[in-house]
């Protein structure tokens, strides 16, 4: 895996202990990110993309959850040493989170321009009136009037209101954004305009993402990179070019052939077979192998290494293992 200059997680593994066992939801991930990147991270649901982006941000509900290895680095420290004191401070302002559901991140009964406003409060020491200006600044950056500052969340529309979100994201200028499915609540166009919205303030803002989504046409839309996670790992990481032109590993020529094809005549979708594992029983060796068709006999009892295919380009797969072995950090 190679080394980001703004961001790396190394051996990251999380745990949630409850009544019916110990869910094993983060794995050994591994992820690096550069400064003006986007990383697309794409999986199934249940498979450990947002305890990630919540271990980032050290907000990892504890109890139940515990993360019970790895380091998180960022700008050259590592997060989970930090104190919550020091974390309020880097959340907001140098890593955002943007939520699928605009509602659930949204106070209803405060006004919108108040909820912009409240970002600044906490990490700025502008004046209230100096705020005020800001949040107005930030809602004709998302393309909102600012005359609509005094509105409430229930007078704007589900794409308006996410707009709001990625204001407040937006607000303190952060490093990186973690966007956990922005546009999935989202009906198809006003979801188009949300991901050109992120683009452009990307470029303007020069922030880094990381996109959370189960939608490979989103990932095509915005990623630089893409970080294929299956049951708490990584199991391919390219270029969102090296992706979508030359995958390599099962489970991501699985995901790829289960999109609906626009040409052609298609009676029934590919799926990729059986369910994704129980995180308190995951299999032996590769966590695919129940799954996989070119499934060995070595594949049931060993973990597969993580093997570069060409530069940038990794796969945790036995049928690579006649490429190079990566170590963890090295680039
Ligand atoms: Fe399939 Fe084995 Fe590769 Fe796992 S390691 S994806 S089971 S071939």
């Amino acid at each position: 895996m190679r080394k980001g200059n703004l961001l790396n997680i190394r051996d990251l593994s999380v745990e949630f202990h409850t009544d019916s066992g110990i869910v094993k939801a983060v794995n050994g991930m591994n992820i690096s990110l550069n400064r003006k990147e986007t990383l697309g991270l794409v999986g199934e649901t249940g498979a450990g993309k947002t305890t990630t982006a919540l271990s980032i941000l050290n907000l990892v509900p504890d109890p139940p959850g515990i993360i019970t290895s790895g380091t998180v680095e960022f700008e050259g420290e590592d997060l989970l040493k930090k104190k919550d004191k020091e974390m309020q401070k880097i959340r907001g302002s140098k890593i955002s989170m943007i939520f699928q559901d605009p509602m659930t991140s949204l106070n209803p009964v405060m006004t919108i321009g108040e909820q912009i406003e409240e970002v600044y409060e906490l990490h700025t020491d502008l004046s209230k009136k100096e705020r005020h200006e800001k949040a107005g600044n930030m809602l004709e950056v998302v393309g909102i009037r600012r005359e609509r500052i005094n509105d409430y969340p229930h007078q704007l529309s589900g794409g308006m209101k996410q707009r709001i979100v990625i204001a407040m994201a937006l607000a303190c200028n952060p490093e990186i954004i973690l966007a956990d499915e922005p546009t999935t609540a989202l009906d198809v166009t006003i979801q188009a305009q949300v991901l050109e919205l992120m683009k452009d303030l990307k470029q303007k803002y020069d922030t880094s993402i990381i996109m959370i989504t189960h939608d490979l046409g989103v990932i095509a839309e915005i990623s630089d990179y893409v970080a294929v996670v299956y049951s708490g790992s990584v199991v391919e990481y390219g270029s969102t070019k090296q992706l979508f032109t030359d995958k390599k590993h099962p489970y991501t020529i699985g995901l790829f052939n289960s999109i609906p094809s626009l040409t052609g005549d298609v009676e029934r979708l590919k799926v990729i077979p059986g369910m994704t594992p129980d995180p308190t029983d995951l299999p032996n060796g590769c966590r695919f192998h129940p799954r996989c068709e070119h499934c060995m006999e070595r594949c049931k009892v060993e973990e597969p290494g993580v093997y570069e295919v060409e530069e940038g380009h990794s796969v945790k797969c036995f049928l690579f293992d006649e490429y190079k072995r990566e170590e963890n950090g090295d680039e």
